[in-house]
């Protein structure tokens, strides 16, 4: 009897996976619906930014650098192939102006596009 019962969870399980659309999805070439939450891409708000270097501080893959001379003049730079996309410089900025974004980081064989300058303010 347990033969049978095995054989015929099997043969139902085959059915199944036949019948059943496929988990994965089709990309690149159907659309790639990424869920909210889903640690892309970061985005950054140059407005909100007030240079406080938190960020900066608290990365944990280095991804991210300050150039600081005063308050009114700095750099802040990223470096997306060092990034780990961990969430926390999002979780550490007060001002909201560093955030993901649910997009896949596109790649790139453009130097200039593994540094990439978040916000450069001057004195005026
Ligand atoms: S992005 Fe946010 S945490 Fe980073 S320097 Fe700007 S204000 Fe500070
Ligand atoms: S997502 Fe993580 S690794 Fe990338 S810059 Fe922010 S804190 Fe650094």
């Amino acid at each position: 009897m347990t033969y049978f019962r095995k054989r015929f969870s099997i043969i139902s399980a085959i059915f199944e996976a036949l019948i059943k659309p496929p988990e994965t999805v089709d990309y690149p070439k159907g659309a790639l619906m990424l869920p909210e939450g889903f640690r892309g891409a970061l985005l950054f708000d140059t407005d909100q930014c007030i240079g406080c270097g938190l960020c900066v501080r608290n990365c944990p893959a280095d991804a991210l650098h300050m150039e600081k001379k005063s308050r009114d003049e700095y750099k802040l730079i990223h470096y997306p192939a060092r990034c780990a996309y961990c969430g926390q410089c999002e979780d550490n900025c007060r001002h909201g102006a560093i955030y993901h974004s649910n997009q896949l980081v596109k790649p790139t064989d453009n130097p200039a596009g593994l540094i990439v300058v978040l916000k450069e303010k001057k004195e005026a």
